[in-house]
């Protein structure tokens, strides 16, 4: 299975082709399941959240989702991946055993960061598909490999269930990267409103909603004709 190792800048770039595996042939349910973690990037977007989202699939079901949280939150580690596994314990009354993330795909729009997979280590997660490659936190080989180390000494004690979980987990990218670039880039065009020092103007009324705004001014008007 290809790894990533280098890719593009998640925030900046839309050089997609170092995370673009054309080996890789996607199937239909992980084109579909994909689908579901941009449907969720959206969302953050339409929420003026950084758009990155995702989907925890098991037997085939999505069993949570989740978008990132980091502005409405005020909280920088409410990332994609742990709004949903949060969401996901409390389905399963707070114990993480239940949930059975070795059984467990995940589907997120931007490679996991250090932070996230350090976690998804240690939930034991089965295996993760991610869009685009992140080079400035990247946790699944753009900067450090933990899906291939693990995170097993973060938890410094000998719990043999502990170190099962703190193993690495198989990683590949490039699932419609490009899609997950584009959201970013529609975001900070039209400026991060939680940003400390805004390099660009925050847009009151950002393109995508001037453009539904548009639409619902031109309905009317159609069916009066
Ligand atoms: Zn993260």
């Amino acid at each position: 299975m290809a790894h990533l190792t280098s890719g593009s800048s998640a925030a900046a770039s839309t050089d997609t082709a170092a995370v673009e595996h054309p080996e890789v042939q996607w199937t239909a349910e992980q084109q579909h399941f994909m689908q579901l973690a941009i449907q969720q990037a959206k969302e953050a977007l339409q929420d003026r959240e950084v758009p990155i989202g995702c989907v925890f699939v098991r037997d085939g079901q999505v069993i949570g989702s989740g978008y990132n949280m980091t502005n409405h939150s005020r909280n920088a580690t409410r990332h994609a991946e742990l709004e949903a596994v949060d969401k996901m314990l409390a389905d399963h009354g707070g114990d993480a055993s239940k949930v059975q993330f070795h059984r467990c795909q995940l589907y997120v729009t931007i490679e996991p960061c250090i932070m996230c997979a350090g976690a998804l280590s240690l939930l034991g997660i089965g295996q993760v598909f991610f869009g685009a490659g992140n080079d400035k936190f990247g946790g699944c080989g753009s900067i450090v490999p933990v899906h291939q180390q693990g995170c097993g000494s973060c938890t410094h004690h000998d719990d043999p269930q502990a170190a099962a979980h703190g193993a690495g987990f198989p990683a590949v990218g490039g699932l419609f990267a490009k899609e997950a670039i584009q959201l970013l880039q529609d975001f900070y065009i039209a400026g991060n409103p939680a940003a400390p020092k805004p390099h660009r103007k925050v847009m009151e009324v950002p393109p995508w909603q001037q453009a539904q705004e548009q639409q619902q001014r031109q309905q009317p008007m159609e069916r009066d004709a």
